[in-house]
């Protein structure tokens, strides 16, 4: 079970701030803005990689919902960045599918 499972499940301490039947936002631990959730699918897929074509319409409600949070928080306007880490050279640590949601400052390009 991924460390964002647990979370969702309350077998570990996290701070989720919005919860529909197919996905969690919760508060990232180690914030690089403002603003910084993580997007995560109810359903455990390790990277956009691993999804299947059965997987097409969950993916997109990951970026609607990271679009919602956004408006429902107040920073849609300023703008912000979504990122979606995948594999190794991607940078990804947490082999669960989560979309950061980062806002409150202006991002730069390109990222390391
Ligand atoms: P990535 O490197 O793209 O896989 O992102 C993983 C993210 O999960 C990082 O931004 C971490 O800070 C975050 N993270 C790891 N453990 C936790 C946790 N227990 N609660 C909240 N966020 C976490």
């Amino acid at each position: 079970m991924s460390i964002f499972t647990k979370i969702i499940s309350g077998e570990i301490k996290g701070t989720i701030i919005h919860q529909d039947d197919l996905c969690a936002v919760l508060v990232d631990i180690q914030p690089q803005a403002p603003k910084h959730f993580l997007v995560v699918p109810k359903k455990e897929i390790v990277s956009v990689h691993h999804a299947s074509e059965a997987d097409k319409n969950l993916l997109g409600h990951l970026l609607w919902a990271a679009a919602e949070v956004a408006r429902k928080l107040g920073f849609a306007e300023d703008g912000y960045r979504l990122v979606i880490n995948t594999g190794r050279d991607g940078g990804q640590t947490v082999p669960h599918i989560h979309v950061h949601l980062m806002g409150g400052r202006p991002m730069t390009w390109p990222p390391g």
